[in-house]
């Protein structure tokens, strides 16, 4: 499944949005240990854009060479992983958490089982937490929300904003 562009993203804080005016191109979940650690989580999902479809429309994001043949942007403040680029290649995957719309993009495959978690498939059976029952501090999270919107805006930082 790909997905109908334009579509827009970025970081936690703002500092890196991006743009990816074509087709998103196999959308996937890589379990590599690599991937792992660089999203900090069990998997990093990702899909590719044309190089020509894609733009930095905010500043630019830090780099980490994770290998000699790959190197893995990500925002300099606040850390979100975003990019997965192949130097020289014609195209750049994005990683589909930082999209506004997370939803637009349903993965079609899985890659690097290898490393994948053994109880990977469980986790949607895990017990779910009720309300924390914390009105005051949910407020006050969102009160001093420092999260970038999920749109592109004129001005950044912008304060508080939903
Ligand atoms: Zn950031
Ligand atoms: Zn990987």
């Amino acid at each position: 499944m790909t997905a109908a562009a334009p579509m827009s993203g970025g970081c936690q804080c703002g500092a890196v949005r991006y743009r990816a005016t074509g087709e998103l191109g196999y959308p996937h979940l890589c379990h590599c240990r690599m991937c792992q650690k660089a999203a900090g989580s069990y998997f990093m999902p990702m899909a590719a854009i044309a190089r020509s479809d894609f733009a930095l429309t905010r500043s630019d994001p830090t780099w980490f060479h994770s290998s000699d043949l790959v190197r893995r942007g990500f925002c300099g403040i606040c850390g979100t992983p975003l990019f997965y680029e192949m130097p020289g290649a014609d195209f750049i995957n994005i990683t589909l958490g930082s999209l506004d719309d997370p939803q637009a993009v349903r993965p079609v495959a899985q890659s690097n089982t290898g490393r994948k978690v053994p109880w990977f498939h469980e986790l949607d059976g895990l017990p779910i937490e009720a309300a924390d029952g914390m009105p005051d501090r949910e407020n006050a999270i969102a009160a001093s929300n420092h999260q970038h919107p999920d749109h592109d805006t004129a001005s950044w930082p912008s304060g508080a904003s939903s």
